[in-house]
């Protein structure tokens, strides 16, 4: 039998406590992987300082990837772009399963599917435990779409791909073309920074970055951008961005002040895509009149589909190297180290910590 250690999240203000579980045996269509490494995504640090509520006692960490321990019965050995899944191989997968749902499929959401597991989300149930980035293993539920990884591509880099790559790409779907447009992108942390990249390589013309902290706008300009904009400057900067013809305004920072600022700043025909407001914040306000004589869309997104996760992974097989992604992780921890990489992380919010996984021999 084998035994695995995890770190267990109880709730807010509370250390994180490492403990040793056996591997339950896996169940039909299961995976078995060797977790590698895993990000501390800005959802993790919110649920750990208490600002977003998950069920507890839980496992964080869902931007992780790891390598293939064992693959149950009932498993096909294909990952989701057809290729043979054999032991050994270094993968990364959706952070949300359920039993396909013709309903949810067809709408191209099955991340809206009944009965959602995520991983790194979900409460530890009798041996149900190896489910999240902060332990040694995570089981993989039947139906998890799984893909294997190029050699290539960085660990670290890598294991961004399955949460804020991926978001990214269906903010850039949901955008539709950006070839030759001007886009405006508020809030340069990860995800902005990932659309900054995106939109450079679609071939987006002008790309404005705005957001409160000049050091992040610097970085934004390495990531690609043409313009940046403080925006604590508000007028000004609504005066320099009203010059721009903005087809495209993606809002990342989820302030209710980034969302309107955009709307308002779109051109005639514009479309917004708002993913960063994944908690509550006061009722953004927008001018009916203005959206209908200007012909506005307005998106949300929430997670992605499978279409969404395999772009990511292409895009970062294809253009690791193009962008100063080695920018993106700033520190790494041990696992037995992680409650430090949460306090690193809370207090110089760098784009990602990363947490390395080493196994009990
Ligand atoms: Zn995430």
């Amino acid at each position: 039998m084998k035994t695995g250690q995890l770190l267990v999240f109880d709730g807010a203000d509370q250390p994180l406590r490492l403990v040793q579980m056996e591997v339950p045996a896996l169940k039909t269509g299961e995976i078995l992987i060797k977790n590698t490494y895993t990000t501390l995504c800005g959802s993790d640090l919110h649920t750990y300082c208490g600002k977003r509520n998950e069920k507890t006692p839980t496992v964080l960490g869902h931007e992780i990837i790891g390598t293939v321990a064992e693959i149950a019965d009932g498993h096909n050995h294909l990952d989701y772009n057809g290729e043979e899944l054999k032991i050994g191989d270094r993968v990364t997968w959706a952070v949300f399963a359920a039993d396909p749902q013709e309903e949810w499929l067809n709408k191209k959401m099955p991340q809206k599917s009944e009965n959602l597991f995520k991983y790194g989300h979900a409460r530890i149930e009798g041996d149900d435990v190896f489910h999240g980035g902060l332990g040694d293993f995570t089981i993989l539920k039947a139906h998890t779409a799984v893909f294997k990884l190029p050699e290539e591509l960085p660990t670290a880099i890598a294991a961004t791909i399955n949460c804020a790559v991926a978001t990214v790409a269906g903010a850039m779907r949901l955008a539709g073309e950006v070839l030759d447009q001007t886009v405006l992108i508020t809030g340069l942390g990860l995800l902005g920074n990932l659309t900054v990249a995106m939109c450079k390589a679609q071939g987006a013309k002008k790309i404005i970055a705005v957001d409160i902290s000049e050091e992040r706008l610097a970085q934004a300009k390495r990531f690609g951008a043409t313009h940046t904009y403080l925006s604590l400057e508000n007028a000004m900067v609504r005066e320099n961005l009203s010059a721009h013809q903005i087809g495209a305004a993606f809002e990342m920072s989820g302030a209710p002040e980034a969302a309107e600022l955009g709307v308002e700043m779109l051109a005639i025909g514009g479309i917004a895509v708002w993913i960063g407001a994944v908690f509550k914040t006061r009722k953004v306000e927008i001018d009916a009149e203005q959206v209908i004589r200007k012909v506005i869309t307005i998106k949300g997104l929430h997670n992605y589909n499978f279409e969404d996760l395999q772009y990511a992974l292409k895009f970062m097989t294809d253009y690791h190297t193009e962008f100063p992604f080695h920018e993106i992780i700033s520190k790494e921890f041990p696992l037995t180290e992680a409650t430090e990489a949460f306090e690193y992380a809370l207090m110089h919010k760098p784009l990602r910590v990363g947490v390395y996984i080493d196994q009990l021999k």
